[in-house]
């Protein structure tokens, strides 16, 4: 016999995460209740990923439940915000238990390593969609915007751009990938320990979703700034590629979800000491300055032409 919507949720979401003690309901009443930190503020981010859209519809269910959860979690890593809570809306075309327990365990896994738990949500029949809201806690002065960069501020980048956009392609031409090429489309690690770290540091942050360009220029329009990008600074994926399809790729390519952020000269120091202790790797890639929009250079110094294409958009 097919579950009903009661039973999906009873079976596969109601114990899914651990409890945390600042949880007084959480699912199976009409609302959750959650208890923030006195004097902390609250940093609620949704996203949606619609199949087809977002991912392969035949992608591996315990890797979406991963990717959901940590695309929503970048958010709060962007704004410096710790994780507590989480509610998932799921619309689903069929009951397929198999899929549910693998989406389930793919979702709980990465939930337990940043402590959140799983306090609501809404289950309901249609095209495949999952929408998530996450609530993280942060101190009102020590959160990170996109609107606080100066100008001489170093601007710098986590881990490797283009990892994601690079397998997206080869799989959509039917390519073998290696693990570890798959694991960087469908596994991101939301950098949220390194968000946490830049606290009351970094002037400026935001999470890189839609490619660095794009992503950095949203930065730029917030804090009424210009940025100056060196582009051999600019880790590209790590393979053999030609040196412009390399680049191309971690200028422009999205779904990587490491941190671009802005980071004043004089505490330089603390960047290396940031990237031991939360073991992610940090590249200086240029500097802030008066003006407005993007400019990039080549090794040499010289100003190059921007990519045409500077990120994915859904409605153009
Ligand atoms: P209501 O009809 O009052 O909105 P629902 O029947 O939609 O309640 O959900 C019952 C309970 O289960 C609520 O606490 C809701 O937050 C929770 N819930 C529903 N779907 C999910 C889901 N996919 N994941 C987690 N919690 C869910
Ligand atoms: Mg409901």
């Amino acid at each position: 016999m097919s579950l009903n919507e009661f039973d999906i949720i009873q079976q596969y979401f109601s114990q899914l995460t651990r409890p945390r003690n600042d949880v007084i309901t959480g699912i199976g009443d009409d609302c959750a209740l959650l208890v923030p930190e006195a004097g902390k503020i609250l940093a609620v981010s949704t996203d949606t990923l619609v199949a087809g859209r977002h991912f392969l519809a035949d992608v591996d269910p315990a890797s979406l439940g991963h990717k959901c959860l940590a695309v929503n979690l970048s958010d709060l890593a962007a704004m410096g915000a710790e994780p507590c809570w989480v509610s998932l809306a799921l619309t689903l075309p069929e009951v397929d238990e198999n899929w549910l327990e693998n989406f389930a365990q793919g979702f709980a896994q990465l939930a337990e390593k940043h402590n959140l738990q799983l306090v609501g949500g809404d289950t309901t029949s249609g095209p495949l969609a999952i929408t998530l809201t996450v609530h993280g806690q942060v101190e009102a002065d020590a959160v990170l915007t996109r609107n606080g960069a100066r100008p001489g501020d170093l601007i710098c980048v986590t881990g490797r751009l283009g990892r994601a956009a690079l397998t997206l392609n080869q799989l959509l031409n039917g390519a073998a990938v290696t693990e570890k090429a798959r694991m960087a489309l469908e596994r991101p690690e939301p950098r949220v320990a390194v968000g946490i770290a830049l606290q009351g540091l970094a002037t400026a942050c935001i999470d890189i979703s839609d490619g660095l360009m794009a992503d950095l220029g949203h930065i730029c329009l917030a804090s009424k700034l210009k940025a100056l990008v060196d582009t051999s600074a600019v880790p590209g994926p790590e393979n053999t590629l030609d040196q412009e399809t390399r680049l191309d790729l971690a200028l422009t390519g999205g779904d990587d979800y490491e941190l671009c952020f802005t980071f004043p000269e004089k505490h330089k120091d603390r960047l290396l000491q940031i990237a031991q202790q939360t073991e992610v790797s940090i590249s200086v890639i240029g500097r802030m300055h008066e003006g407005q929009g993007i400019e990039i250079f080549d090794e040499s110094g010289q100003m190059m032409e921007m990519p045409a294409q500077q990120g994915y958009m859904h409605f153009s």
